[in-house]
């Protein structure tokens, strides 16, 4: 079992499901509406959990009915939640989503409580850095939050798992202790400028990354599946999975937490990405962000 300390977002979606998105002013009647857990970070941590890591939280939530939800869902994935702050400051983080016919969607995130996570409240999860085979860590929290977990995790050698999305910037210091950056092909675009359409351009905007100080990068090319360039060896790409998607949304998500959890259970790295992959496309399978997650026995029964 791998432990793995996820720092990040959490936000509620509010998704409604309608024939036609509406036009700014127009008020249009919904078919449904669903509510659940979402935000990188949560996503990331219920798609570790499922596989059968042992996984912590670090984020913060609103003292409102969503903040409660939160740790109602994160007790139900087995995911600890004793770091989850709570504050009357801010509400808890919120999407709301509007899905059309076509699945063209239109959605607008307010971080809320989880954009306002403070190094302190990271600072205060340092027994579960320490004890971690692993920390994960998006860029949707601020940026001081980032900052500490990176630099808590480097105070007692723990690897960190970078994924930049969604893309912004981030100090040069941050890179320099990063083992692991997991961009798709537009956030590697971001960082280095190179567009990634095959497996040259991603070899190449794999070489700059590691130049930015990332030990080891891997960019996620949805469908085609992942590029790993470990330090010293050279690059591979890792094909996907070919299966009927239904939803990609959040396959990032699934599989940035899947290759937590194999990191901690494979041989080697690329066998870890090769998990990750086939987790990440049971999830595009299935409707949702958290609630299609994949489980172990799903991913092993496919393995073999
Ligand atoms: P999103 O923003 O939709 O959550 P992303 O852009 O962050 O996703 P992708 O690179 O699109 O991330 O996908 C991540 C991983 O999910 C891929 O490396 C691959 O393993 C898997 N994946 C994505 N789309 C598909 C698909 N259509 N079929 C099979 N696997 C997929």
């Amino acid at each position: 079992m791998a432990r793995i300390t996820v720092i990040g977002s959490y936000v509620t979606d509010l998704t409604g499901r309608t024939e036609k998105l509406p036009r700014p002013g127009e008020t249009v009647i919904g078919r449904s509406f669903t509510m659940g857990p979402g935000g990188k970070g949560g996503n990331q941590a219920v798609a570790a959990a499922r596989l059968g890591s042992d996984v912590t939280m670090v984020t913060k939530i609103g003292k409102d009915v969503f903040g409660e939800e939160a740790v109602r869902n994160f007790q139900a994935e087995k995911i600890r939640s004793e770091y989850v702050a709570v504050t009357p400051d801010a509400a808890t983080g919120a999407a709301i989503i509007a899905v059309d016919d076509q699945g063209e969607n239109m959605i607008v995130v307010t971080l809320g409580a989880c954009g306002t996570l403070s190094a302190d409240e990271v600072q205060q999860a340092d027994a579960a850095i320490a004890s971690s085979d692993y920390v994960l860590v998006q860029l949707e929290t601020s940026i001081e939050a980032v900052e500490e977990a990176v630099r808590l995790a480097g105070e007692h050698r723990k690897p960190v798992i970078l994924n930049p999305a969604p893309y912004h910037p981030v100090p040069e210091a941050v890179w320099q202790k990063v083992a692991y950056a997991t961009p798709n092909e537009t956030e590697a675009e971001g960082m280095t400028g190179v567009t990634v359409t095959d497996k040259e351009t991603a070899d190449h905007a794999a070489r700059r990354i590691q130049q930015m100080g990332v030990e080891n990068v891997i960019i996620t090319l949805g469908k085609k599946g992942c590029y790993l360039l470990e330090q010293g060896q050279e690059g591979r790409l890792i094909p996907g999975i070919e299966v009927d998607a239904v939803d990609t949304t959040g396959a990032g998500d699934a599989f940035n937490g899947a290759l937590a959890h194999y990191l901690g259970t494979e041989p080697s790295v690329e066998e870890a990405c090769y998990k990750a992959n086939v987790a990440a496309a049971l999830s595009v399978t299935r409707a949702g962000t958290a609630p299609s997650m994949a489980r172990a026995e799903e991913v092993a029964s496919w393995s073999n």
